[in-house]
């Protein structure tokens, strides 16, 4: 019997394991996984047990104070993902560890007291605040810290309940509170009164007028309104704020009530049909293979993971749901990757609705305690199926026999911000073997590097060559819906097909040529002006990354940059600003060139308010709605402007985002890339990557409607491949010429990288200590006499950041992390297989 325990402690800045004596009574208790008390130099922390331990690694040794839960807070397959990954990433086990308990579980702890029915004891020596605890636990039983505190408020009763505990009377013990049984609720607000009733109120609605008319606006906003309304909604549509709902609720005009469990920015808009369709032809087939792995995994083996490449609409997420069904009939549970929830809201409500209440949605808008019920009630098996965003990876599901990467090529699946440094769809295959489970990954555009994969046969491959577009049903409940007629192609089955949408690319040289200095190509413009007249809706879209708008002087070039980032600046027009995006800092527009005094100093003008402002111009007509991080920032923004332009609350719908999935927006006849190539020209190896997969997704947006569609690419490089692959709907295309450029520089697939960076607000310490490091690498890749490249060390793309200057150096090889295991990199940022360079 093993009486020792390897512990990582629950403290973000520790990373070390450290060994623990396991005193007896907690021998049978205690396995891997337990969450435990133990004392950690002056204070007492919370850890989790990885393993017996046979020999301690030291002689004086400490003992596990208390067992904190009977049920262990890590299944053992999370275990051994944690060292996976601590492994394959170069990161503290600690912070891998940490990614699998939810945040603040250590402040959450509670302590539990009880009488010991055990020790007899006098009534008459014990102080009054003694006898209070005392009658208390005699009275109700045990009580936990947080019902001791409603009992005896403002009374300092824990160091009272310590002296009871150590004379023996009472009992103390950690424990971790239940989940609250309330379901999460909205708040919504209906009018109170009958609409003539608000042009007839006998007082004002506050002192000052301007108050007055906003609260008057609600009301007549709520008048024109059917059933309960959000008061996002509210406050978007009228200015007003919580106040003014208080104060109007109080004054019973209006009437707030709690209402709904899951907030569903779609509402009636999004049809699903009750019936589970039969599979096409291309299906079935690939149903086929997906049950073979499922069969495989149900012997205890675990079948390579599954790619499923097919263009959006060509019924992936339909296969995802059989095999959910199929797997949830196995007693077993199932994990749903997706990008982020606020993208992707149908493929979201087609797994709720397909199995009701065994389906839990974690994301980013949780709260810390909604968090920690999700965790817990996973924990205790109440829900089989989880979709959320890469954190979902690391909830307790246990007997997991299916994972599920959608749009598996996806950014967010990286995390890059912060420790570990790791990547969710590797994690998620290591994940799958681990626990013999079934993995999907789905995607229109596939990242070469998990194509290649593929194609040299560690994956399996299931092409969906042809789109669906929709269930028949679905587009005649549009149809009927928006009161318009959608003359359809009936497909296979229930499907309803169509063509891929025409993609035109416009030579933006050729309109300057032509006299067209309006960001507006020609056919773009046409293309607007047919949307307002037919009364369809348009997608105007910008890629985010690389330039907003920034300022630079049309004669010497220069480019008006942070003076702490050194990044280009953002021009806003509202109040005439200048805005660093990533540390916040401000200045006025300059009027004329700092260096060459020219007045010729203007922005360049692709920012999504420029853009907005550019089409109200030449459009007065259009309703208009911006989506972008700025417009995004607001807690429920993405639902509520889904919900305004679904709606058709706007024709023209400018934006920075893309939902990522499904949502089928039959009157969006028209989708125009302002700047094609923005982001291609990127110093990294991926640049013309994610440019493909970026227009790709564009593209996609249009032709799902049953009225036509065309896409409308602008760019003053209309040859380059990732441009015109992408018009032509051509993956292969890409991934060839993709390919042999990757082969060409000897990047990934053909190599792999670790990206080492340093920051340091001192420019020559920065550049110092890379210098210095790089020498260190250099020594010790001649030492082990191994075969890798190093670049740098360089500046980073974007030198600076918060202030601090960056520096990188970056390892090419077969295997450069292992250059790296166990050798002091203090004070480095390690990256292995980054996926930006910049
Ligand atoms: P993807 O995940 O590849 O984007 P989906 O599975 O969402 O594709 O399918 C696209 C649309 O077609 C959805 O509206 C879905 O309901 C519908 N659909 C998928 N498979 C079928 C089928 N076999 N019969 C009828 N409709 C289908
Ligand atoms: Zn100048």
């Amino acid at each position: 019997m093993a009486s020792y325990v390897e512990v990582a402690i629950n403290l973000p800045q520790i990373s070390n394991t450290y060994h623990y004596h396991l005193p007896v009574e907690l021998e049978v208790t205690v396995q891997a996984g337990s969450l435990v008390i133990v004392p950690f130099g002056k204070q007492r922390a919370q850890g989790v047990v990885l393993r017996m331990v046979e020999q301690p690694d030291v002689t004086k040794i400490k003992d596990v104070e208390e067992l904190v839960d009977e049920k262990p807070a890590l299944t053992p397959s999370q275990i051994a993902l944690a060292k996976w990954m601590a492994e394959e990433a170069l990161a503290p086990l600690g912070a891998c560890i940490n990614l699998m308990l939810p945040p603040g579980l250590s402040q959450r702890t509670d302590t539990l007291v009880r009488l010991n029915p055990a020790r007899a004891f006098e009534e008459e020596t014990l102080s009054p605040l003694e006898k209070r605890i005392v009658h208390l636990l005699q009275d109700r039983g045990e009580l936990r810290g947080r019902q001791l505190n409603a009992s005896l408020r403002h009374v300092e009763w824990r160091g009272t309940v310590r002296k009871l505990a150590r004379e023996g009377i009472l009992h103390t013990h950690a424990v971790l509170p239940p989940t609250r049984v309330r379901p999460k609720t909205v708040r919504k607000a209906a009018l109170a009164i009958s609409p003539e009733k608000i042009e007839t109120l006998p007082d004002p609605l506050s002192k000052i007028q301007r108050v007055h008319e906003r609260r008057l606006h609600v009301l007549r906003f709520l008048a024109g309104e059917e059933g309960l309304v959000e008061p996002s909604w509210i406050y978007a549509q009228t200015g007003a704020n919580n106040g003014d709902l208080k104060m109007l609720s109080e004054a019973g005009l209006i009437s707030l009530r709690q209402t709904e469990v899951w907030r569903d920015p779609l509402e009636d808009t999004v049809y699903i049909p009750e019936k589970i369709p039969k599979l096409t032809h291309d299906q079935a087939q690939a149903w086929d293979r997906i049950r073979e792995g499922l069969n495989i995994a149900q012997q205890g083996q675990t079948p390579a993971p599954f790619l499923l490449h097919g263009v959006t609409g060509s019924g992936k997420t339909e296969l995802y749901l059989r095999a959910v069904r199929e797997t949830l009939a196995a007693g077993k549970t199932a994990l749903i990757l997706v990008p982020e929830i606020s993208l992707t809201p149908q493929t979201i409500k087609r797994f709720l609705s397909r199995f009701p209440d065994q389906v839990g949605v974690i994301h980013s808008q949780l709260s810390e305690g909604e968090r920690y019920d999700t965790w817990r009630r996973v924990r205790k098996g109440d829900l089989s199926v989880i979709v959320g965003p890469r954190s979902a990876l690391f909830m307790p599901l246990e007997n997991l026999g299916l994972i599920v990467v959608d749009e598996c090529h996806h950014e967010s699946y990286d995390q890059s911000d912060s420790l570990p440094y790791y990547h969710a769809v590797p994690t998620s295959v290591a994940a799958a073997r681990l626990n013999q489970a079934v993995i999907l990954l789905g995607s229109a555009t596939p990242r070469v590097t998990q194509y290649f994969q593929a194609a040299s046969g560690n994956w399996t491959l299931i092409e969906l060559p042809h789109r669906i577009l929709a269930h028949r049903e679905t587009i005649a409940h549009h149809a009927r819906r928006l009161g318009i007629e959608m003359p359809l192609t009936p497909g296979e089955g229930d499907t309803a097909d169509l063509g891929l949408p025409k993609v035109s690319v416009v030579d933006m040289r050729q309109e300057l040529t032509a006299g067209n200095r309006s960001i507006f190509s020609r056919e773009l413009r046409a293309g607007i002006e047919h949307v307002l007249e037919t009364h369809q809706q348009a997608i105007l879209f910008l890629n985010r990354r690389g330039t907003a708008t920034y300022v630079f002087c049309r004669e010497c070039g220069y480019v008006v940059k942070c003076p702490r980032d050194d990044k280009p600046l953002t021009y806003h027009s509202r109040g005439d600003q200048l805005i660093c995006h990533t540390c916040g800092y401000q200045r006025k527009m300059p009027q004329t060139c700092p260096q060459c005094g020219s007045r010729q100093i203007r922005q360049l003008g692709t920012g999504t308010e420029k853009v907005e402002q550019m089409v109200r111009e030449q459009f007065p007509q259009a309703r208009t709605l911006r989506w972008d991080a700025e417009t995004t920032r607001k807690k429920g923004a993405h639902e509520l402007i889904l919900n305004l332009f679904t709606n058709h609350k706007a024709d023209i719908l400018i934006g920075t985002q893309m939902l990522a999935k499904g949502l089928d927006l039959p009157l969006v006849t028209l989708v125009g890339v302002i700047l094609a190539e923005v982001g291609l020209n990127l110093p990294d190896y991926r640049s013309g990557e994610r440019t493909f997969q970026l227009l790709t997704q564009v593209a996609g947006r249009a032709g799902r409607s049953p009225l036509g569609g065309q896409v409308v690419l602008q760019t003053y490089e209309p040859d380059n491949y990732a441009i015109q692959a992408a018009a032509h709907h051509d993956f292969e295309d890409f991934y060839k010429k993709e390919l042999a450029f990757r082969r060409d520089t000897q990047y990934p697939p053909f190599r792999r990288l670790v990206r080492l960076e340093y920051q340091n607000s001192d420019p020559r310490k920065a550049e110092g200590t890379a210098e210095s490091m790089a020498g260190t690498l250099r020594e010790w890749i001649r030492k082990d006499n191994r075969r890798i490249e190093m670049i740098g060390p360089v500046p980073c793309f974007f030198t600076r950041l918060y202030g601090r200057y960056r520096w990188q150096i970056i390892l090419k090889g077969q295997d450069p992390a292992a250059l790296l295991r166990d050798r002091p990199l203090t004070d480095w940022i390690v990256e292995v297989d980054p996926p930006s360079l910049l």
